[in-house]
């Protein structure tokens, strides 16, 4: 069973009279249950993916399905609603609303989908050391602290698939930890899927694969 398949992208941006080929032919597919770890230097093109796998960008070539449906080459609205229906996303952009508390912010996605779920984004809050913070504003909080907050408001609506890069850059190790614990939790015990870009060795840990991007391209090492 695949959640999310990706078949031959490709990404090119053209600044001036500059070609930049971000993803030169790239393929894969999440599966429940297994975690993805996404490596890959500086520029070969993850953030890219990532942002093409989340329907925030469109490929210039190939195809992008989730849960069944082609979330590619659709006008902005039909990729946004795929994103919200089967899809947690939290990339470098942010994800936190700043004028919405840290609970406000968690209810957004199930708030559009028509079905907060209060109780599960109070249980993730206080699994990630939350549960004081529930009215604070995204402004008012530490950066382990937004890290956390945005990985609940990636999750709270129940998604099949996270997608995250880099979500636990600058925190400190038990932010690191609590992360861990909730993104292995989320596709080893509710057997979702994820692929994640990060330089955590903690996170890298519990992964089932490591894919590495290389160029634009997978690389074997
Ligand atoms: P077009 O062929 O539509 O005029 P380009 O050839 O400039 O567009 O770029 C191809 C794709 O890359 C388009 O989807 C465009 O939005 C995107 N793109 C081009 N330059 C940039 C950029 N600097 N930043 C982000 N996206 C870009
Ligand atoms: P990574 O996340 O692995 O650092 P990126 O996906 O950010 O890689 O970048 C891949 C390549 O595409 C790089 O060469 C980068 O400079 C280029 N690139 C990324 N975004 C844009 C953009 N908006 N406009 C022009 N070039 C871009």
């Amino acid at each position: 069973m695949t959640l999310l398949s990706a078949t031959d992208l490709y990404r090119f941006y053209h600044v001036g009279d500059d070609e930049t080929r971000a993803l030169r032919g790239v393929s894969l597919e999440l599966r429940p249950g297994e975690l993805t770890v996404l490596l890959g230097s500086s520029g070969s093109g993850k953030s890219t993916l990532l942002a093409c796998l989340a329907g925030l960008d469109d490929p210039d070539g190939g195809r992008i399905e989730v849960g069944g449906e082609r979330l590619s080459r659709q006008p902005e609205a039909h990729r946004a609603r795929l994103r919200a229906a089967h899809l947690g996303v939290m990339l470098q952009s942010g994800n936190l609303i700043p004028h919405l508390t840290v609970l406000d912010n968690a209810l957004v996605t199930g708030t559009l989908l028509g079905r907060p779920d209060t109780a599960r984004a109070h249980a993730l809050l206080g699994q990630v050391g939350l549960g004081q913070r529930l009215h604070a504003y995204p402004s008012q909080l530490s950066g382990g602290e937004t890290a956390r907050a945005a990985l609940v408001a990636a999750l709270a609506h129940g998604p099949q698939i996270l997608l995250a890069d880099e979500p636990t850059a600058e925190v400190d190790a038990a932010t690191e930890g609590w992360m861990t614990d909730v993104i292995g939790e989320f596709v080893h015990t509710q057997g979702r899927a994820a692929l994640i870009a990060t330089h955590s060795l903690r996170l890298a840990g519990r992964a089932d694969r490591v894919l590495h991007l290389k160029d634009g391209r997978w690389t074997d090492a």
